[in-house]
């Protein structure tokens, strides 16, 4: 069984703080692992250990920092199998989508590692003679990761990967239940030769770690995924110390159906799109926006669907969807659906297994008013909440209809609606017939207002955040 313990300048640190036993949100009743979190004193020794090993790191030509890219690529795929394992059974996520997450990461480390022999910089003609001009990226230093749970293993890597390409060492706080798939990943990363200090992870409480990590420490960037409330204060405080910063967070994803969509395909998108992970993905779909004219169609061709949505343990290899991830999100999870029971009409409700767990059943509700919670809130949960537009234009206007602009789609044959509403959809990510979730690794990822401070992950994108330019200008 793991103990999730800190890791600073390649050692083991154990505890400081409290231990927690973790128990499978699949079935409580069985114990996977346990966790020693540390105390905030932690923070400056985990901030010397990456200064340490920064320089050293960044003076490795970019082929070098590459090679260690690709053998941490290799070494996430040798141990596919049991991350897998340890991440299905601390979070809940069927084991076959962990699989799937786990080869993202493989891909984000060989697409950073490619980087490291590619242009990093532009020449820029001079004005004066005799004068070579250049722009080239420079790393900001050390830089700290702060990530949520619900992806314990992709969305580290794309933040890890293109920091460590462009020459940052890492300070990484994982969400507390995600500590075991941490600490599981940095072994297969020892195992990969990573140097000491160029990735010093901190297993701890966001309130205690998470708060001094960007408060007090020595650093020179921050990334971060979670909640909009909690990014919100990480972008002021990293604002006030001037610190390069960066939040992903919440979503409320609608999904546009107009009539002229092929509704045999669209339901089954949109399932998949809202219960699958247990509706626990930034971008998974909450809201359906349908023409009022099909309806009760769609309705109908949900309704069936929902007959191939098998509820189980995550270790079920037939899992559609497995548990919340944990006792909270159960607690905040079941109060939006006992809403749904008591304000609106439900559609359909899935069926739940018998172990026990942290289950809740996927539900899609009509009947709720717009300024309710259900349609204002991120339930971060298997809940659709369903309403009618008259048309493509109303069907735009509620879509936008949030504080979030995350992910959003629309279901349409129609050319010219397709484009209306990629103009004027409010989100990030904008997917014609298509889930809200699955924007590919190697495509910029982030939201629009309060899901994002408008940078993005991914892609060529994520090189601009994890680097500084430097102009250099010779004379000679
Ligand atoms: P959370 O905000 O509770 O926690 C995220 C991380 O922040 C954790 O590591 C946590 O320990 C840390 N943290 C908590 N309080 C802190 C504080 N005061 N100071 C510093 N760090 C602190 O979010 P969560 O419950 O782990 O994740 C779910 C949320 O993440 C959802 O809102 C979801 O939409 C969002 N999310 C967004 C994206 C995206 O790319 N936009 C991706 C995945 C998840």
């Amino acid at each position: 069984m793991i103990t999730a313990t800190s890791v600073i300048e390649g050692k083991e640190k154990r505890g400081g703080g409290n231990q927690k036993r973790v128990v499978d949100p699949s079935n409580i009743t069985k114990t996977v692992g346990n966790i020693a979190f540390s105390s905030k004193d932690i923070v400056n020794e985990a901030a010397e250990s990456a200064r340490n090993a920064q320089q050293v790191w960044a003076a490795k030509t970019g082929a070098e920092r590459s090679q260690l890219l690709y053998k941490l690529a290799e070494e996430i795929n040798n141990h596919a199998e049991e991350l897998a394992v340890v991440a299905s059974q601390e979070m809940g996520k069927p084991i076959t989508e962990m699989k799937g997450e786990i080869q993202r990461a493989v891909q984000l480390f060989k697409y950073y590692a490619a980087e490291g022999v590619r242009p990093d910089g532009e020449t820029i003609p001079s004005s004066a003679p005799n004068v070579l001009q250049y722009a080239k990226r420079v790393p900001l230093g050390v830089v700290t990761l702060i990530t949520p749970w619900n992806f314990p293993v992709a969305i580290p890597v794309w933040k890890i990967a293109p920091a460590l390409i462009c020459g940052n060492t890492v300070i990484w706080k994982p969400a507390e239940n995600a500590s075991l798939t941490a600490s599981k990943m940095m072994k297969i990363f020892e195992k990969a030769g990573l140097p000491d200090g160029v990735i010093n992870v901190i297993i701890g409480k966001g309130r205690d770690v998470g708060q001094q990590l960007m408060e007090e420490a020595a650093i020179d960037g921050l990334s971060f995924t979670g909640s909009t409330e909690v990014g919100k204060k990480v972008a002021e405080t990293c604002s006030r110390r001037n610190i390069k910063c960066q939040t992903e967070m919440g979503g409320k994803n609608p999904a546009i159906v107009l009539k002229d969509a092929d509704l045999s395909k669209t339901a089954g998108t949109i399932v998949s799109g809202a219960f699958r992970s247990a509706g626990q993905k930034c971008t998974a779909t909450s809201r359906v926006i349908v023409e009022t004219e099909i309806v009760e169609e769609l309705k109908k061709a949900l309704i069936e669907e929902m007959k191939n949505v098998k509820v189980a343990p995550a270790c079920d290899p037939e899992a559609f969807t497995g548990p919340v991830a944990s006792e909270e999100q159960y607690n905040k999870v079941k109060k939006y659906a006992a809403m749904a029971h008591k304000d609106g009409n439900i559609v359909v409700e899935g069926a739940l297994p018998e172990e026990d767990g942290y289950y809740i059943p996927p539900l899609i509700v009509e009947n709720i008013d717009t300024n309710h919670a259900l349609w204002k809130e991120e339930t971060f949960g298997p809940i659709i909440t369903l309403v009618t537009a008259s048309n493509v234009e109303e069907a735009v206007q509620l879509c936008n209809d949030t504080i979030y602009g995350l992910s959003a789609s629309i279901f349409t044959n129609s050319v010219s609606n397709a484009h209306y509403f990629l103009e004027n959809a409010k989100a990030g990510m904008v997917r014609v017939n298509q889930e809200t979730a699955g924007v590919e690794y190697q495509a910029p990822f982030g939201g629009m207002k309060s899901s994002s401070s408008h940078t993005r992950e991914q892609g060529q994108a994520a090189l601009d955040f994890y680097s500084e330019t430097k102009t250099c200008a010779i004379n000679y």
